[in-house]
């Protein structure tokens, strides 16, 4: 009988594992993933079509979504909710945990930085938008790999780990019967970590055991591509920023700016959008800036979410890879933007998209919720964004419907918990692992 199995080896999860290994030393503990260990996710694929993994090792295994650039934002600005949820200080408290492990394993290779600017904070105010500020430990692909292998070998020793590992159903009785492909496994806690990519099969586990999801929120955007040099007089100050904009119709917050990146394709639930790719991860930097501005909505349920994305997006992949890309003098005057305009465009594409007209192809809301934030960030900025500014359509973040738990992540089957991306309380990598910290230390 274990004292405690995790499912899913994503970052929550190995956090949590590490901090249950501090805290009860004598604790039989088991993480089981339904992918494989770290050193064997070997998908490269850039498309789906050069893909061939049944599940592809991109998402799934060792590391979960951690194996992406590894970019860990301690804020409670953004990023999940769990501020709200265990109350800030203690959030802000439990971040710079995650990044001392972190750094214990080697992430203090990469530097530190900071986004907070008082000036900024105060010129952004008086041009109507909101600096949203950050601490950053960017770890990028590669470091992040190897401290997330460190962190494996380091729990290897300590905990069972089982991969490749199916789990058909969880049994509540005086403990937990977990049916796997592998046997009966019998836990006296159970703890859910599988993050987005394990929300359909979270969703009918929790369902047996009488869990029901509530609302789901989905945010749509477009992705901008811009003259490096454009947010100078923004950046010299921090090597990024975050901005929102509040009106009584919509708000907005940009996401994942990548000042010298590129934009290149996701491949997520079965659509193609537009991504950004930061400078590190290419020996030759672009001379262009990307990001997305993100407008969030909240649906009933996970499916009529996820339905109005397939809708939105789905239609403009029109079941291939296709990317809209407009200018933004062509958006303003209604127009649509030729193959012709584009060859021409003094800022060069750095993903290979399709010309035409986002009015036709993007609901509404998104584009005018682009055009005000426009408008604030000239004021801001003090000068015209380029006419030839790029925008794609259409980029999406999506987030799991919130299955309701306690301030400690305790569902109400006592004993069993959902921490990181799968509670719908965090949304990112700092908070996702510190919620993993958090609920080893609350159990
Ligand atoms: C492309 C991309 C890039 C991102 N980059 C960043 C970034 O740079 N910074 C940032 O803060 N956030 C980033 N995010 C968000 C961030 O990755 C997530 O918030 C974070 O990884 C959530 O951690 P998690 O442990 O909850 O889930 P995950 O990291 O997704 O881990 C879930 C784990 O569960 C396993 N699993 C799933 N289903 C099952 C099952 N049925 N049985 C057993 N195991 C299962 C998976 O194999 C996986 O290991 C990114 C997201 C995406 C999609």
């Amino acid at each position: 009988m274990y004292d405690v199995t995790i499912i899913g080896a994503g970052v929550s999860g190995i956090f949590m594992a590490y901090q249950l290994t501090e805290l009860h030393p004598d604790f039989k503990i088991l993480l089981i993933d339904k992918g494989k260990e770290l050193s064997e996710r070997k998908c490269k694929a850039r498309s789906k079509q050069m893909c061939s993994c049944d599940v592809c090792d991109q998402y799934i295994g060792f590391g979960g979504l951690g194996k992406s650039e590894g970019k860990f934002n301690y804020t409670n600005d953004f990023g999940g909710n769990l501020g709200r949820k265990i109350g800030s200080d203690r959030a802000g408290e439990l971040m710079w945990e995650v990044d001392r492990i972190l750094c214990s394993f080697g992430g203090d290779g990469a530097e530190l930085y900071h986004t907070h600017s008082p000036e900024l904070k105060r010129d952004a105010k008086k041009a109507g938008l909101e600096v949203l500020t950050t601490s950053v430990r960017h770890l990028g692909t590669k470091r992040s790999g190897l401290v997330f292998q460190k962190m494996y070998e380091f729990l290897r020793g300590r905990i069972e780990l089982h991969f490749e590992t199916d789990i058909y159903s969880i049994e509540k009785a005086e403990c937990f019967n977990i049916i796997t492909s592998k046997g009966i496994i019998q836990s006296k806690k159970v703890v859910l970590s599988t993050g987005n990519s394990g929300s359909e099969w979270m969703y009918d586990q929790c369902a047996q055991l009488g869990l029901l999801p509530g609302p789901a929120r989905l945010d749509l955007g477009i992705r901008v591509e811009m003259r490096g040099n454009q947010l100078q007089a923004l950046l010299k100050q921090t090597f990024e920023t975050k901005l929102h904009i509040k009106r009584e119709t919509f708000e907005a917050t940009t996401y994942c700016m990548n000042p010298n990146g590129r934009i290149i394709r996701k491949y997520q639930h079965n659509l193609v959008m537009p991504d950004g790719q930061n400078k590190r991860e290419r020996d030759e930097a672009s001379s262009n800036l990307n990001f997305t501005l993100f407008v969030p909505t909240f649906y009933s349920s996970k499916e009529e979410a996820d339905q109005v994305a397939n809708q939105v997006i789905g239609r403009i992949n029109r079941d291939t890879d296709r990317i809209v890309v407009q200018r933004l003098q062509d958006l303003r005057k209604k127009q649509t933007t030729t193959s012709e305009t584009l060859r021409l465009n003094s800022i060069v594409p750095s993903l290979d998209s399709v010309a035409g007209n986002l009015i036709k192809e993007v609901p509404h809301i998104y584009l005018r919720a682009l055009l005000e934030f426009f408008d604030c960030l000239e004021q801001l900025i003090g000068e015209q964004i380029d006419e030839e500014t790029l925008l794609y359509g259409m980029d999406g973040k999506f987030y799991e419907a919130k299955i309701p738990t306690n301030d400690h992540f305790e569902t109400k089957v006592s004993g069993l918990f959902l921490i990181g991306d799968c509670s719908g309380e965090t949304h990112s990598l700092s908070q996702a692992a510190a919620s993993g910290l958090y609920t080893a230390q609350m159990i």
